[in-house]
């Protein structure tokens, strides 16, 4: 028996007991006639005491000898402690060695293993398996860990059945670069990595699963962004033979009883809103609630006023910001520097100060006068006291420079708790996504999705303006979830091939199985998928997903512990009849 306790769980009540434990050396304090150990495992840290008086001199000088993260394993007893450290469950006691093993030396650890360590990212990274060992990653495991057994206690609960579906697939649609896997058997052939289940969730509603569900990793090859994963996990869901309505009522539960379970929060009922309506309010999908500053739409007070900017706008659009009179004339500069800034993007920003007194001063004076600016205030909710700051120009362009303001100076007011959760519905995405690059429309979600009741014929006239049965899940300013109601017939479905721009043969090629699928008696069906990595970090109450994956990637997509990918030998790429065309 290696251990008859953990390093976490003994305390007074274990007093005079003989325990033996084994764990590694977090750190040692020699003085000479007495050794203090603090020997760790997953669970906690026991102080170990070897003495002059009652411990052998061969001992002693063991002792003396451990080093930082050295694996041993101790037989003693649980005495009481001369001075106790009410900060851990363990402070009480410490053990007197009787036995030592050490099970195996350690190299000196390229960072310290402590909460706060002194080692950077990328050293980190290399050596993930000494990180692990630190309690902030350790405890984000666990938390996952967590959140993913009542994930699968809440689903199995309802009825949800976990099936597995395979990794070495054919392209799915979900808008990324395919991962590609070349086949030894089949020559010249290739499997993809899966983006998503989403066609074998369709095809598992077809064979009669009725509500499933998987915890599965997914592969898109894209540019990565800040705090992106190539391969990253999701909750995948499908159900059949249910409304839209039954899919946001089965996850919202689901969500709840997360927030319950780990969190302790209880959320009654989560807000909806209209795609079109958190555009116009917060100029983005994903809107964070937590806090107000909605979007004021300006156009009818602002315009046709001799302000030739606003004028030529096609938007004219504000927020107020509480409190903001307060900022200085430099610091309003250095907010039109922020929303100048390339990633933002806007030309400039006009702001009218709100005073305690009722007036107010605008930076275009010039072309609008009290009664003007009490219209602005009225229109964005602005009170004696905030600071309106307004963008103008092309629609999209603006709310997206607007929002982006608008996250920043919530941050900036401590708006942003990330102990509060507030959840809500996105819904009715249109079907449809203009893509400059090529062109053409895309699917929004993906091609799979449904259009609105009796909104299939405004795909010939008005593409742009057809609504899906789409929704998402979206928590403090995160999508953390989405999904459809999907096609499910065989006709639809060819038809939304073609008007995304498939020739039939591309999508016989492509999505035949599915079409010939739904010849076979398919089920109305629809479901959803959260982003696992992202709902954990957000539980969890941090930013990046990074910090809740065992062994994440790089930004550069690289795992630069095991130093993956990597080139392969020349035999194995004859295997795979492939030849290498790189220009060095
Ligand atoms: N497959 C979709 C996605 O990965 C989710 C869904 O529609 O269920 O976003």
């Amino acid at each position: 028996m290696y251990r008859s306790h953990n390093c976490g769980e003994l305390n007074a009540s274990h007093i005079n007991k003989e325990v033996t434990l084994a764990g590694w050396v977090q750190k040692s304090r020699d003085k000479g006639f007495i050794v203090w150990v603090d020997l760790r495992d997953r669970y906690g840290i026991t102080q170990l005491v070897f003495d002059e008086e009652r411990t052998s001199k061969d001992m002693m000088e063991q002792a003396q000898n451990l080093g930082r993260e050295f694996v041993i394993q101790v037989k003693g007893t649980v005495i009481e402690r001369a001075s106790k450290n009410p900060n851990i469950p363990t402070g009480d006691i410490e053990i007197l060695v009787s036995e030592l093993n050490i099970l195996n030396e350690a190299k000196l650890p390229p960072f310290t293993i402590e909460d706060k360590t002194d080692g950077g990212e990328d050293l980190r990274m290399k050596y993930r398996y000494l990180d692990i060992r630190r309690n902030p990653v350790k405890n984000n495991l666990i938390f996952r860990h967590k959140v993913t057994q009542e994930v699968r206690n809440y689903l199995s609960q309802e009825g949800f059945i976990e099936v597995e579906t395979p990794y070495l697939i054919k392209s799915t649609p979900e808008g990324a670069r395919d991962f590609v896997v070349p086949s030894r058997m089949n020559e010249g052939q290739f499997y993809a990595l899966p983006q998503s289940p989403q066609t074998f969730k369709q095809l598992l509603m077809v064979g009669g699963m009725d509500k499933y569900f998987q915890i599965v990793k997914c592969f898109r090859d894209e540019d990565l962004r800040a705090d992106r994963q190539p391969e990253f996990t999701q909750i995948d869901c499908e159900m059949a033979f249910i409304e839209q309505e039954d899919i946001l009522n089965a996850f919202e539960g689901l969500t709840r009883h997360l927030l319950k379970e780990v969190k302790g929060i209880e959320i009654d009922k989560f807000p909806r809103i209209q795609y079109d309506d958190a555009m116009r309010l917060y100029g983005n999908d994903k809107p964070d609630i937590r806090f107000g500053m909605e979007f004021g739409e300006l156009n009818d007070v602002a315009q046709h006023k001799d302000f030739g900017v606003f004028n030529s706008a096609e938007l004219v659009v504000g927020i107020a910001v509480p409190g903001g009179n307060s900022y200085t004339r430099k610091e309003i500069d250095k907010l039109i520097d922020w929303v100048k800034r390339p990633q933002v993007g806007a030309l400039g920003m006009v702001y009218c100060r709100c005073n305690e007194d009722g007036t107010f001063k605008s930076s275009v004076d010039k072309f609008y006068d009290q009664d003007d600016l009490a219209k602005w205030a009225e229109v964005t909710g602005a009170k004696a006291g905030d600071l309106i700051c307004v963008l103008s120009g092309d629609k999209n362009k603006v709310r997206a420079q607007l929002s982006a303001l608008r996250m920043e100076l919530a941050e900036r007011l401590g708006l942003r708790n990330p102990d509060e959760f507030a959840p809500l519905w996105v819904m009715d995405f249109p079907l449809l996504e203009w893509d400059e690059d090529t062109e053409r429309y895309h699917a929004m979600h993906h091609p799979f999705t449904s259009p609105k009741p009796g909104q299939l014929e405004l795909l010939k006239t008005d593409p742009g303006a057809v609504k899906a049965n789409a929704y998402d899940l979206v928590l403090n300013g995160n999508e953390i979830g989405g999904g459809s109601i999907r096609i499910h017939d065989k006709e639809t479905q060819s038809l939304m091939f073609d008007y995304l721009g498939f020739t039939p043969e591309e999508a016989k090629a492509q999505f035949g199985f599915l079409m010939d699928a739904f010849q076979y008696g398919a089920p109305p069906h629809g479901g959803l998928a959260f982003g696992l990595d992202r709902l954990v970090s957000i539980l969890g109450g941090q930013e990046t997903i990074r910090d809740f994956i065992a062994f994440p990637k790089n930004n550069a997509g690289r795992d630069v512990m095991i130093d993956a990918p990597a080139p392969i030998d020349d035999t194995q790429l004859s295997e795979l009849n492939l030849k290498l065309n790189i220009n060095q």
